[in-house]
């Protein structure tokens, strides 16, 4: 079975070099010395990302993957000033393009925008999906701990909606503040800390959190052919959308429909290397087959054994595992 994969990562060591003089995020700065020391040692930039020839290959054969949707890694260039963030978004798009033209058959990609520039934002998406053929875009967190319900990101949205695209949206370190509050404490070591507020569970609220600020926003309400796609099973979301339908009415929201409507229908989520049966179920259940797309989160996510065997012995028909493996990819990122 054709297997596409859509959260799968990239780097170039010229975006990384060039990123690089404007220091650390804001949610960096405020953080204790030492924390910030041990991330930085945690940033990845090894080949598996750089290289794709051999590298990259060798692991989609192994998985039996057929195509990757590219994306750049964790830290994309959001946080420099805005004239610096669209020219350096704008080499990162067209180093990615590259990347894709070489090998149409076994890639496509998912651009990086410019946050801090709304407008030029909407511009250079435009451009990616126009000039390159991207297929949608990747969002990271927040912006310097703005979020993207503020008006002023409406035109990226907007330009989305229009190009019909879709923007997939990739945790990034909650602000200090949050780590501090709620993740870092004296009662256990920094690093399950650090791994708390992180991978292991905080930035995964994070942007369940901001999807559920964007649905409140209206902002699906005004553009019903906005679709967003959201990795590690919808980031905790799912398992509370009954609870804010029961709370969070329409009479008070001011919403057209009722929360999980725009979850079920402008929303589609992928697995991003965790392979649990029971979250499968549960995710196909609630959303159906239809909303969910295969994704491995390369390179970040070991696997013992090949994870494409995991989703062909799963508990589904011969047709769920056709539209999870690739036909839901096609048909959304018209691949
Ligand atoms: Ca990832």
């Amino acid at each position: 079975m054709k297997i596409i994969t859509i959260e799968e990562h990239y780097a170039d060591k010229r975006i990384i070099d060039a990123t690089a003089p404007y220091g650390e995020p804001s949610y960096m700065a405020q953080l204790p010395e030492k924390v910030r020391e041990a991330y930085n040692s945690m940033r990845f930039t090894g080949d598996k990302l750089t290289d794709v020839d051999t590298v990259r290959f060798d692991f989609m054969q192994e998985q039996k993957v057929d195509i990757q949707v590219l994306s750049y890694t964790n830290p994309v260039p959001d946080t420099v000033p805005p004239q610096e963030a669209v020219r350096i978004c704008k080499e990162a798009n067209d180093i990615l393009a590259d990347v894709v033209k070489k090998h149409p058959d076994r890639f496509a990609a998912f651009a990086t925008l410019p946050m801090a520039d709304p407008v030029e934002a909407a511009r250079e998406l435009e451009r990616c999906v126009r000039e390159h053929r991207f297929v949608g875009a990747l969002i990271t967190g927040t912006y310097q701990g703005k979020f993207y319900d503020d008006p002023m990101f409406f035109p990226i949205f907007e330009k989305a909606a229009e190009l019909d695209v879709p923007i997939s949206w990739h945790p990034e370190f909650p602000a200090a503040n949050v780590q501090t509050h709620y993740y870092l404490s004296d009662n256990y070591s920094l690093s399950t800390g650090m791994q708390f507020a992180t991978a292991g569970f905080g930035w995964h609220l994070d942007v369940g959190l901001h999807m559920t600020r964007l649905v409140l926003s209206g902002v699906f309400d005004k553009l019903p052919k906005l679709k967003f796609i959201s990795g590690h099973w919808g980031e905790a979301i799912p398992f509370m959308l009954d609870r804010m339908d029961q709370i969070m009415r329409p009479q008070t929201t001011g919403l057209k429909k009722k929360i999980s409507t725009y979850f079920h229908e402008n929303i589609w989520y992928t697995p991003s290397g965790i392979l649990s049966k029971d979250q499968l179920a549960y995710m196909v259940k609630v959303f159906g087959a239809e909303h969910i797309i295969w994704a491995l989160d390369y390179p970040y996510v070991p696997f013992g054994t090949c994870s494409t065997d995991f989703l062909m012995n799963a508990d589904l028909t011969d047709e769920q595992k056709e539209m999870i493996a690739h036909g839901n990819a096609e048909k959304l990122l018209k691949l």
